[in-house]
């Protein structure tokens, strides 16, 4: 990982435990325990109980205005993310219960619910950290290099994320997914808060369709809103999520030995440092 990309030691930790993953794995250190993981918290086995937080915004609830006011802010962040957080709280509980009362009839229920909450905790959060007063433009870096390869032009990549968002059926996301098999980028349709999800592949950038997420501005005009979100799209904090995801990946493969699409031996693998060991590791015991 490069020291221009992650800055200082703090800085970098920062940034790994809001976006943090390895292997395709979404892992939100800070969320998840709202506390600052110190080294202990990277040594293996030092995953425990899960107990999780809502995440502050990094903005007012009227910073994105006039795209998304401020009374749906509120009620988003305030009300409908810190019930995700509470109901995945409630089925970690109910699951402690079940193993310590060895009376697992309603565990499908439970595990339902913890999926379901958990995932939108994660959605939620990953949303927040996507959007910025100072957004919309046009990603540049690696990942505009991605979009223009994969999607053929950043207007087809919009093309195609703005008919996801606009066709999905009821409440849901549209997601640009990072896939670590085949190193790509994925357009995920997302129903509910997780099903059609991508198994494996972290969320780069997640729009929330929920009519909760529009519908007091916007009324029943999905589409308005999803062209008015192209201007609070933080670039520059999606274009690090992926660039943390692509050198993690080329991280774990010289570790495993799969080289992946790589060469073995070649410069490709090999000039990945001994600080992206250390990124790995962070990321890999975070929750
Ligand atoms: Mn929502």
């Amino acid at each position: 990982m490069s020291d221009q990309l992650l800055g200082s030691e703090p800085q970098r930790r920062s940034i790994l435990q809001t976006i943090g993953g390895v292997g395709g794995l979404a892992l939100f250190s800070s969320a998840a325990s709202g506390t600052t993981a110190d080294s202990d918290d990277c040594a293996p086995g030092a995953s425990r109980r899960p107990d999780y937080r809502l995440p502050e915004l990094p903005y007012a609830y009227d910073a994105l205005e006039p795209h998304i006011d401020a009374r749906i802010m509120e009620l988003h962040h305030g009300k409908h993310h810190q019930s995700y957080v509470d109901s995945a709280n409630a089925a970690v509980e109910e699951l402690e219960e079940m193993r310590s009362n060895g009376d697992f009839e309603t565990i499908r229920a439970t595990k339902r619910d913890l999926s379901f909450n958990l995932s939108g905790h994660v959605n939620h959060t990953v949303f927040w950290a996507s959007m910025s007063p100072n957004g919309g433009g046009t990603p540049d870096g690696a990942l505009a290099t991605a979009i223009e390869n994969q999607f053929g032009s950043f207007e087809a990549f919009r093309a195609e994320f703005t008919a996801t968002a606009t066709a999905v059926e009821g409440g849901g996301w549209a997601m640009l997914f990072y896939e670590p098999l085949a190193d790509a980028l994925v357009i995920g349709q997302v129903e509910d808060q997780n099903e059609l999800a991508h198994q494996g592949a972290t969320p780069l950038l997640p729009l929330d369709v929920w009519e909760h997420a529009y519908y007091l501005q916007y009324e029943n005009d999905r589409e308005a809103y999803v062209d008015a979100w192209w201007n609070v799209v933080d670039w520059t904090a999606v274009g690090q999520r992926y660039e943390i995801l692509t050198e993690l990946r080329c991280g774990l493969n010289q570790e495993t030995g799969d080289t992946g699409s790589t060469t073995a031996g070649s410069d490709t693998t090999t000039d990945t440092d001994t600080d992206t060991d250390t990124t790995a590791k962070d990321a890999d015991h975070s929750n």
